[in-house]
């Protein structure tokens, strides 16, 4: 009844309609889940679902879900609540070597994810960058390959559905002194027109432009706000793809911490068309936990510093960047919680999940993919 439609129709609905569609990371989902639902219910606004390969994939991944656990639970959920514009998105399908037994595990992946109803994914082959390349079509031979390859894997197995595509750059490339260097509008270009060319669709690519996944810290380990996200050059590459007539617009990862003022008046709206939000529902969890059962939290805390230490970096650091680990050894005590626990996690992610479609001026955009369907 509320299945997840297209993400195709859901992008290509929205574009240029100068709004960010929301994309939540459910990684635990007792009540992240259904305070997303409603939030994004009761704004009218388009949503996105998604998990990582890392995250969720046919071995379990680090959040103890596999893609049909998640879907099935999704559904659950929505069923409740009942939205009716969400697309399901397997983000991050990430290709790390492109090797034979690489692309074969991520084509059983795939193969999960849509017989599992998923109805968009993100393949990153960023990782696959050609150093010894003398153009930038050269550089990003292996990456735009590997992209084929699996796009092409999806359509078949989609047999004439419809769905979302995402692509990126830039995870791994050149690197010069002040770290990694964003990636070019001629990158983005060049990387759209060969898929293109291959009869390969996508809607959206991730690029690097200054972003980082998780929570953020300063030099001594203090938790800061995010402020890093290149605007500038986010503009240049996304006017580039329009120059070209390419359809294509911006995903946006790693926005957690990034101060919502700065997202509503400085992110240029529908040049990014997708945010992710992932780290910001986990923080949520983990209040709750300490709140409500302070010895799993306690538990927690200490299984993250023996098992995932890092060198010489504060407690609260090494906590906050990889508790993510945690979620799969605790995956039964944490799904257990109170209900009381459940609530509050529910009202926080329903908050988050409305000041986000608020700062992503994507409230009442549902409509607009609604009348395209
Ligand atoms: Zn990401």
């Amino acid at each position: 009844m509320y299945e997840p439609i297209p993400g195709k129709r859901i992008f290509n609905a929205l574009l240029d309609q100068d709004c960010i569609v929301l994309a939540c990371n459910p990684r635990i989902i007792p009540g992240v889940a259904k305070g997303i639902f409603n939030a994004a219910k009761e704004l009218d606004a388009p949503l996105i679902m998604e998990l990582a390969r890392t995250e969720c994939n046919q071995h379990i991944g680090y959040t103890g879900l596999r893609p049909s656990t998640l879907a099935s639970r999704l559904y659950e959920v929505n069923e409740e609540v009942g939205h009716d514009i969400w697309a399901l998105h397997a983000d991050h399908i990430g290709i790390k070597t492109g090797l034979p037994d690489d692309m074969a595990d991520a084509k059983e992946l795939v193969q999960e994810q849509m017989d599992s109803g998923f109805t968009s994914f993100a393949i990153d082959a960023s990782h696959l960058f050609d150093f010894d390349g003398a153009t930038v079509a050269e550089e990003l031979a292996p990456n735009i390959k590997a992209t084929i390859d699996i796009a092409n894997y999806i359509t078949d197995g989609m047999s004439g559905k419809e769905y979302g595509l995402e692509v990126e750059v830039g995870e791994i490339g050149r690197t010069g002194d002040g770290g990694m260097i964003l990636t070019s509008p001629e990158e983005a270009t060049t990387f759209i027109s060969a898929l293109r060319d291959a009869g390969i669709d996508p809607q959206l690519i991730a690029i690097a432009n200054g972003s980082t996944h998780g929570n953020v810290f300063d030099a001594d380990g203090n938790p800061i706000q995010q402020v890093s996200i290149d605007i500038e050059r986010t503009k240049a590459v996304a006017g580039a793809l329009r120059e070209a007539g390419l359809g294509v617009r911006i995903a946006q990862h790693g926005i957690t911490g990034t101060p919502l003022g700065l997202i509503a008046e400085q992110f240029p709206h529908g040049d990014i068309l997708k945010g992710n939000v992932a780290t910001l529902y986990q923080n949520i969890v983990l209040d709750a936990l300490k709140e409500h059962h302070p010895d799993l939290w306690q538990e927690i805390w200490d299984w993250t510093l023996t098992n995932k230490p890092m060198e010489g970096r504060p407690d609260i650091e090494v906590f906050g960047k990889n508790v993510k680990h945690a979620l799969k050894p605790f995956f039964d005590m944490i799904y257990e919680m109170s209900e009381a626990c459940e609530a509050q996690i529910e009202r926080e992610s329903y908050k988050a999940t409305e000041a986000h479609i608020l700062a992503f001026k994507s409230a009442g955009k549902a409509e607009l993919v609604r009348q395209a369907l």
